[in-house]
Formats: structure tokens, C-alpha cells, sequence
């Protein structure tokens, strides 16, 4: 998403774009994307400073790191940005701090849910599903 700084109006300017997240960088071997990333953005400028107010939204996918079960989560963040500008500036672009925010919000260790059961060590079968006969629990 670039912002050209002469667009922007005395009130502010909506923007609402969509951004590949191949493009933005995202995609890691734990996180991948099934939509691309939803921007919505309300723009201020202010004598030498563009705030921006953010919104982003995606839907992903993931495999739990305890049962390996594909599940899908999403990504629904408000954040503000702020630029402070050079008499030089034409536009701003704000994709290296939209990955970064993005970024924030990965897990560590994906779950599909909090309390997700995993696999039975001893016959792989997942847990979340019943139990099994190893006379584990
Ligand atoms: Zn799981
Ligand atoms: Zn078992």
C-alpha cells in the first residue's frame, strides 16, 4: 500500500486495497495464506506528519504442532502508523510495516485449539478424535 502524500485531502482519505501476501513476504513454511490481505486504511496528514489508521484482515491456514491437523485462523488487527515527512517525500509505502505488524501476530507453535490433545505416542492417532487402544488416555 502506497500513500501519494499531494492525495490526501484536508479530511483525511479512505483506502481500502488488497495485498498478496507472497508479495508482502508472509508466507512461512508454519504459515500460509488462503486469502489475500484485506487493507483498510484511513489517512491523515498534519503539517509534516502522515498518521495512518489501520486495518488488517486475512484468513490463513496452519498445521497444529501438536496433532498436525490443517486448521484455518484469522487475522483481524487495528494498528496506527506514523511518518513524519521530508520536504522531498512524494509517497510513502507502507509495506514494510504492514509484514511487521503481520509478523506480530504469528504464533510461535500454531494450535488448532488451546487445549488441542496431539498424537498418542505410541500409535499416532490423534487424540482430539476419541481415544485409542493403547490404553493410554
Ligand atoms: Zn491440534
Ligand atoms: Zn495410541
Amino acid at each position: 500500500m502506497k500513500i501519494i502524500i499531494n492525495q490526501v485531502p484536508q479530511g483525511g482519505l479512505y483506502l481500502e486495497e488488497e495485498a498478496s501476501a507472497k508479495e508482502l513476504d508472509l508466507e512461512t513454511d508454519l504459515i500460509r495464506f488462503r486469502t489475500p490481505l484485506k487493507l483498510n486504511a484511513h489517512v491523515f496528514l498534519i503539517t509534516n506528519a502522515l498518521t495512518v489508521e489501520l486495518n488488517i484482515r486475512a484468513v490463513l491456514f496452519s498445521n497444529c504442532s501438536r496433532c498436525l491437523e490443517e486448521f484455518e485462523w484469522k487475522i483481524n488487527k487495528d494498528t496506527q502508523l506514523n511518518y513524519s515527512l521530508g520536504s522531498r517525500d512524494v509517497f510513502i509505502d507502507l509495506s514494510d510495516d504492514i509484514r511487521e505488524e503481520v509478523i506480530l501476530d504469528y504464533p510461535i507453535k500454531p494450535l488448532c485449539r488451546s487445549n488441542c490433545k496431539g498424537l498418542c505416542v505410541q500409535c499416532g492417532k490423534n487424540k482430539n478424535q476419541g481415544g485409542c487402544n493403547c490404553g493410554s488416555t
